[in-house]
């Protein structure tokens, strides 16, 4: 069976003290089968591995350097997420592909960087409302999704950018259309890499909507921003990835 995964994204919010009373309410609230991570600022790994460390939820990060080390003034490489306990590293979300001007071969690059320094990267794919308007969903996701080579131990999340953060959520039908045209493509090249490959849904993800799109057979889990901050929000969409 694929692994599931329900993993928070809390992009660039938190505080040491907002922090806290997550974590604890996680680890209050979460069950030790649960799949789950959180993916947080580089500033709260510290604060996150000593919180976490003994239980069962895995911590990440939200970007990494494609370098290893060197001149590279403000970067962090996977092998200082590695020290710091991180099993994961989101690499090509659309906020990173946007707003920094990540392109596809930047992506590619973090991806192996990621797998280099022994962390599984959650790699992102998604088009922009113009894109699937355009009926060219298939097109940008094939070509996001071909740029990263081998997917073997990697976790893939298509996050489609108009549900974003929107409040609008894919519905699990246009959802799972994309998830079994991702996992197809891979299969094409990789049967058994494909059968294995968890993929996650993201994009406006709440409790009321999490069990529909978990119910899909090709949704394996969730990327959770906004509702990821908030515990008795995520633990409920965390107990909807519950087979
Ligand atoms: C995300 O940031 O990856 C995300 C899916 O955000 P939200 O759940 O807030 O739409």
């Amino acid at each position: 069976m694929r692994a599931r995964l329900v993993a928070g994204n809390w992009k660039m919010n938190g505080s040491l003290r907002a922090n806290a009373a997550l974590l604890d309410a996680l680890k209050a609230g979460l069950k030790p089968s649960d799949s789950v991570a959180v993916c947080v600022p580089f500033p709260y790994l510290g604060q996150v591995s000593q919180s976490l460390s003994g239980s069962s939820i895995a911590w990440g990060a939200q970007n990494v350097s494609e370098h290893d080390s060197g001149a590279y003034t403000g970067e962090v490489s996977g092998a200082m997420l590695k020290e710091f306990g991180c099993r994961y590293a989101i690499v090509g979300h659309s906020e990173r592909r946007a707003l920094y001007g990540e392109d596809d071969a930047r992506v590619a690059a973090k991806f192996v960087a990621v797998r280099r320094a022994g962390l599984t990267p959650i790699v992102c794919v998604g088009e922009t409302l113009e894109q699937r308007e355009r009926g060219e969903t298939e097109s940008v996701v094939a070509r996001q999704l071909d740029a990263l080579g081998d997917l073997s131990d990697a976790v893939l999340a298509y996050e489609p950018v108009w549900a974003i953060g929107t409040g609008r959520n894919a519905t699990p039908q246009q959802a799972q259309e994309v998830h079994a045209f991702l996992r197809a493509r891979v299969a094409a090249s990789d049967k058994a890499v494909a059968g294995n490959l968890t993929i996650l849904y993201g994009g406006s993800v709440k409790a009321a909507n999490a069990g529909e799109l978990f119910a899909m057979p090709d949704i394996d889990g969730g990327l959770i921003g906004g509702a990821s901050l908030a515990a008795p929000d995520f633990i409920a969409i965390c107990a909807a990835a519950r087979r």
